[in-house]
């Protein structure tokens, strides 16, 4: 093959027209885009890169290339593309979960910092306690007298400790919840209490008979509103859901907790026909709403409206959580399958039934 010459477009042609692909502009723009891949997309990985040039290079390599090379390029492309997205979202969650783990630890560390200080300090005035309590009974010139500066030196010591103690409740409350609730949705529980809170349920469930139904609730093309207003608006917008969402869980003496990522989950101590009216009750009150965005406080003047989807299920006689989770899941994503902004409920044989009566 003689070397090409010209422009590097130019270039890019002649050897196409040389491996007897003449100018196929399709083929063209596939060659270009896996060039540009090569030194500017960061967004796929080496191996990926690699993969992409060793599906373009096949087909070109054909020789006879037909009308299907192009769409078998872009097929590959767009799988490779779609795998990358997948795994940045997963790579977001997991350092989502890493920052809220870290935020415990720190809390958790200060905590025993501050309890270890707390019991030096204590000891220390114990010791001063003890002494000043010797020194007034030496010194004190009548039997009254020493009952007077002990009470004294006493009540000096219990309101120090009351006082500590009053702190420290303070403390292991925040502690408390911060171990319990979810770090951005704040007055949602997060998936580790709602894990041990389904667990439970489900076992009280099928010893008493008891219904409980679990609603799983996924915001509607979310990835839509952070691309469109960004990451910080797209967390706004999860606090609003979360609101929402908490207080439907207030009024039915429901539970109310973040799944994971813009996934939430109202569990309510009733039958699923109950509980799908509650869904749409709160399917509509989130269509309603209108979100007003903010930057750095001050509105933006943009209103957003989002919808959700909803997939409800019940406990059947001898379920464990993980069929109850699933039940929710297939449910949401028959809802999802059917439209969206929609509630769907779980049936017995496994394929769901759309909307909540
Ligand atoms: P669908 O209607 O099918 O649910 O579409 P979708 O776009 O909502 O679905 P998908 O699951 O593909 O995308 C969810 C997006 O939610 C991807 C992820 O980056 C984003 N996300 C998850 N957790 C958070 C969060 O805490 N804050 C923000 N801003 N985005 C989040
Ligand atoms: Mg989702
Ligand atoms: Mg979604």
């Amino acid at each position: 093959m003689e070397p090409a010459k010209g422009t590097e477009l130019e270039k890019l042609q002649t050897i196409l027209e040389q491996a007897g692909l003449g100018r196929n502009l399709n083929l063209l723009t596939a060659v270009l885009f896996v060039r540009n891949l090569v030194c500017h997309l960061g967004i796929y990985s080496e191996a990926d890169k690699s993969k992409i040039q060793q599906v373009v290079l096949r087909e070109i390599g054909k020789r006879n290339v037909d009308h299907d090379a192009f769409p078998v390029i872009i097929k590959a492309l767009e799988q490779f593309l779609l795998r990358t997205n997948r795994v940045a979202d997963l790579e977001d969650q997991l350092a989502r979960e890493k920052r809220s783990t870290e935020a415990l630890v720190e809390e958790m560390s200060h905590f025993f910092e501050s309890m270890r200080a707390s019991r030096d300090r204590q000891e220390q005035s114990l010791t001063q306690f003890n002494t000043a309590t010797t020194e007034a009974v030496k010194a004190a010139p009548s039997r009254k007298d020493i009952l007077k500066q002990v009470r004294g030196l006493l009540t000096e010591f219990v309101t120090e400790f009351r006082e500590e103690a009053r702190q420290w409740e303070a403390r292991a409350k925040a502690l408390e919840h911060t171990a319990n609730f979810d770090a951005l949705l704040s007055e949602l529980y997060n998936r580790r209490s709602l894990d041990a809170f389904l667990a439970e349920s489900v076992v009280t469930s099928n010893s008493r008979g008891l219904p409980f139904s679990m609603c799983m609730i996924d915001v509607d093309h979310f990835k839509n509103v952070n691309d469109t207003y960004g990451h910080q608006v797209g967390d706004d917008v999860l606090r609003a859901l979360a609101k929402i969402v908490k207080t439907h869980a207030s009024q039915h003496d429901g539970y109310a907790a973040r799944y994971g990522g813009e996934e939430l989950v109202l569990a309510l101590p009733m039958p699923m026909d109950k509980a799908a009216m509650v869904a749409e009750e709160l399917r509509r009150d989130v269509e309603d709403y209108d979100f007003q965005s903010r930057q750095g406080g001050k509105l933006t003047g943009d209103m957003i409206h989002f919808t959700v989807s909803i997939g409800v299920a019940e406990v059947v006689k001898g379920w464990n959580t993980a069929q109850l989770v699933e039940a929710a899941d297939k449910a949401l994503y028959l809802a999802k399958r059917s439209g969206r902004n929609l509630v769907a409920r779980h049936t017995e044989d496994g394929s769901g039934r759309v909307g909540w009566v």
